[in-house]
């Protein structure tokens, strides 16, 4: 039962492979937005308020609202990969948590017992038979791998889009 569970994050790890060149365009138009965004954002401090306009203009932009608009699915869309990632790197590296006993390893059942003529309900602890009592599912090293190449290339994109912009925030 396990299997099925390692074979769900591999194919979870697959989409995501599939997806990381999808994953770099959002995050350079995320970034991108950032820098138009910035550049407004010195237009108004110099009450250059038709240089904010011709500038959205220059960006494909037809007025502020479809500037925000864009950012915000932008943001969402961006936003939704992360948490792939995160979702993934917690079941990678910390193990999938059993979905039988909530990680615990432990099944509390309820078993009635005739005593007496008194029908009585009692607590009794078994083992998770779905994890054989170990609460969490490891995922093997070779699929930890192809996650770890994956992460790479997310982290490395985050940082330079990241680095770009930070650089041009400390140099103003
Ligand atoms: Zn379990």
């Amino acid at each position: 039962m396990g299997a099925s569970l390692i074979k769900e994050i591999e194919i979870r790890i697959k989409e995501l492979e599939k997806d990381i060149d999808e994953f770099e365009n959002v995050a350079r138009r995320m970034f991108k937005l950032v820098k138009v965004a910035e550049e407004m954002t010195r237009c108004l401090k110099e009450k250059e308020l038709e240089d904010a306009l011709k500038l959205l203009e220059d960006y494909g932009y037809q007025g502020i609202p479809q500037f925000f608009e864009d950012y915000d699915s932008t943001k969402t869309i961006f936003g939704k990969y992360v948490k792939r990632l995160q979702n993934l790197y917690k079941d990678v590296n910390y193990g999938i948590t059993c979905p039988n006993c909530g990680g615990s390893g432990i099944i509390l059942k309820r078993e009635i017992i005739r005593a007496e003529g008194v029908v009585q309900e009692y607590p009794k602890v078994e083992r998770c038979s779905y994890c054989n009592g170990k609460g969490v599912f490891i995922v093997p090293e070779e699929i930890k791998k192809r996650f770890d190449a994956i992460n790479a290339k997310y982290l490395k994109i985050i940082k330079e889009l990241s680095e770009i912009t930070r650089n041009r925030l400390i140099s103003k």
